[in-house]
């Protein structure tokens, strides 16, 4: 059992080192330690860090299984947007999080409404 936690611990650590390397190439490394904690780092949907995402969230459950208090601190929270209901947008403003979920608003909710500037962040004056 020993050995399979460790195994799946390794797994992970890679999985996890390839999708922080996709995140250094989208974001930037200035940029990276944000994007990986507020959600922006998930990728688009088809996107490569959509798929470095997928697997270094594949590799976490099966750590789970074999150590499951190991692997809670790894956990990204599950999202759901307040205007639309859309499960984990890969880009959103204003988490809130309890216990592992929460909501957001996500970015084409949060553009729908006029809320961003032309870069895509938020209008002076807004609050979400
Ligand atoms: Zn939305």
């Amino acid at each position: 059992m020993q050995d399979a936690s460790y195994a799946a611990t390794l797994a992970f650590n890679t999985a996890d080192l390839d999708w922080h390397h996709a995140i250094i190439a989208e974001f930037g490394a200035h940029h990276g330690v944000d994007a990986r904690y507020d959600g922006r780092a998930r990728g688009e949907t088809g996107s490569l860090l959509r798929e470095a995402h997928d697997r270094r969230e594949a590799a976490r459950l099966a750590w789970e299984r074999v150590s499951p208090a190991a692997c809670d601190l790894v956990a990204l929270p599950d999202l759901t947007c307040r205007k639309c209901d859309r499960r984990n947008p890969g880009v959103y403003l204003a988490p809130v999080v309890m216990d592992g979920s929460g909501t957001c608003i996500c970015m084409e909710c949060a553009d729908a409404r006029g809320w961003l500037d032309k870069s895509g962040n938020l209008q002076p004056g807004v609050t979400v």
